[in-house]
């Protein structure tokens, strides 16, 4: 596991209780506010207020870059903030500057790959220093046994379900893997996914690897890391084929010959009698 980025470009605003924060005045009940401005040129001003003084907090602006405008993260800390769609409230260029956090569980073979936003949650006082919360926005996990599942944890403004087919009132309904597809920030996420399963060196498969064009496939070839073609992919049972040596084409076809003559030649002294 690596450690993601804190500073994506995004100017934070944190109001946080003064009594909840780490201070040197614990065994009392203040009332002060901390505020917490977290700029998108990465200045960090804090300020502790009267809470009653609290409004005045709003005219901020930085010294640094001048900006005035600041999300507010106790909103986004909470679920109110997400019901609009991510698509309008940030940025392409901020939700594409998100860092997957991804771990590789080489002995179960088992990836897990999360899109996550820092917002600041706390601050240290001491240091001036925001403390962030990772908000999970897009997270894909894969099995050993070729389980590819994904899930949205925000509003990424995916089209209707329904897609309507020509001018007679029928519809198709899309699944949620087609749905997906349309929207262009996942599909930056997952070929992000894709080029780093392709560099692995931990996982079992080595030779198909770099010929997967999608997740789903790399995720086909993980259940059956044996197989060593990419054209495995239009076998109809792969799971028939056998596991204890690596098999090419040709390989899998010799044995399913053999196999099925294998099978007649025993079923054969059944059907004279
Ligand atoms: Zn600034």
């Amino acid at each position: 596991m690596h450690s993601l980025p804190k500073h994506i470009g995004i100017a934070w605003k944190l109001v946080s209780d003064f009594n909840q924060i780490n201070s040197l005045f614990k065994a009392q009940e203040l009332p002060y506010k901390i505020i917490t401005h977290v700029c998108s040129c990465r200045a960090v001003h804090v300020q502790i207020v009267q809470q009653d003084a609290i409004r005045y907090s709003d005219y901020y602006v930085c010294e640094q870059c001048l900006n005035g405008t600041f999300y507010s993260a106790n909103d986004f800390l909470s679920h109110g903030a997400w019901y609009a769609p991510i698509t309008s409230t940030f940025s392409t260029e901020v939700l594409l500057n998100l860092s997957p956090q991804i771990t590789v569980d080489a002995e179960h073979q088992q990836i897990h790959f999360t899109v996550c936003m820092p917002i600041p949650c706390s601050v240290d006082l001491v240091r001036e220093k925001p403390i962030y919360y990772y908000k999970p926005l897009f997270e894909v996990s894969i099995s050993a046994k070729g389980i590819y599942e994904h899930k949205l944890h925000t509003n990424f403004n995916l089209p209707s379900h329904y897609k309507a087919l020509g001018n007679d009132h029928f519809y198709e309904k899309l699944s949620h893997e087609e749905l997906i597809k349309q929207c262009d920030v996942i599909q930056v996420y997952t070929s992000k996914l894709l080029t780093y399963l392709k560099a692995d060196n931990v996982l079992s498969i080595k030779k198909v690897k770099t010929q997967c064009t999608s997740v789903k496939e790399f995720a086909f070839f993980l259940s059956y890391p044996h197989l060593e073609e990419y054209e495995f992919l239009q076998w109809e049972s792969p799971e028939l084929l056998p596991r204890d040596k690596n098999l090419t084409i040709m390989d899998a076809l010799s044995y399913t010959i053999n196999y099925r003559s294998e099978k007649s030649l025993k079923k054969s002294p059944v059907c004279l009698l």
